[in-house]
């Protein structure tokens, strides 16, 4: 199957449900990117920075392009002019970068916490009371230039169902307290960002708002620099 092929399938699929589909690209080159936009996707997730910056400058400038790894600080300056949504924000140091940049270039940025729900140690994210407490502290009312549309988590990577389920519908319960005490009156605080190639379909049943699919579209990323050739 093409990449056309394989983002129409998911268009389809995901056409009765809230979800709205992030095409992760990561790794792959601008052509194949260029073929998911000729059939009309405009949303794509990067998690390099230098990998972003670069596919930005090349491609269409209609591309909403989102971050979806992990963020240093010293970096935040050269996503911000365009950057449509961070996803991956995870600590009030980085947040306080990037609503310090997102001034400097007139912008409000749109970002989601990211909530560490997973099994693994290797996942980046805020564990839940991280986020009541930065959702709490005074530096955050301070925030003018940024705005906080939602919550994304990774699940573990494994083969039990169950676990995985249990792990989205706990940041499902957390994303709608966390709406009702703090965002009651803010129709913007919407995203769930939860699932991906192995698990959107559980992620869509728990109530993701958006999945972050990259393999099943793309094929398989082969680990080099998307320049190398
Ligand atoms: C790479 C990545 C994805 C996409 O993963 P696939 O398994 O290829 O669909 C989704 N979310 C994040 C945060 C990623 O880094």
């Amino acid at each position: 199957m093409s990449i056309a092929d394989n983002l129409l399938k998911y268009k389809k699929e995901l056409e009765d449900s809230s979800a709205k589909l992030v095409a992760v690209s990561k790794f792959h080159e601008a052509s194949e990117i260029m073929e998911a936009y000729n059939i009309g996707q405009r949303v794509f997730g990067e998690n390099i920075v230098q990998e972003l910056v670069d596919k930005q400058a090349e491609l269409p400038k209609d591309i909403e392009w989102h971050l979806i790894g992990h963020l240093q600080t010293n970096k935040v300056k050269y996503i911000a002019p365009f950057i449509a949504l961070i996803e991956s924000v995870d600590s009030e140091k980085l947040l306080t970068e990037i609503n310090k940049q997102a001034a400097k270039n007139n912008r409000v940025i749109d970002c989601l916490l990211q909530v560490y729900i997973a099994d693994e140690e290797t996942k980046f994210g805020l564990s839940f009371d991280e986020v009541i407490e930065l959702l709490r502290s005074d530096n955050f009312q301070n925030f003018k230039n940024i705005r906080i549309v939602g919550l994304m988590g990774i699940a573990t990577n494994t083969e039990s169902e169950k676990q995985i389920r249990d792990e989205f519908q706990e940041l499902k319960v957390l994303f709608e307290g966390i709406k009702l005490s703090y965002f009651r009156n803010e129709p913007s605080f919407k995203e769930l960002s939860m699932g991906m190639s192995a698990d959107y379909k559980l992620a869509v049943e728990e109530g993701s708002t958006m999945v972050r699919i990259g393999s099943n579209i793309f094929g398989k990323r082969v680990i080099k620099h998307f320049k190398a050739e």
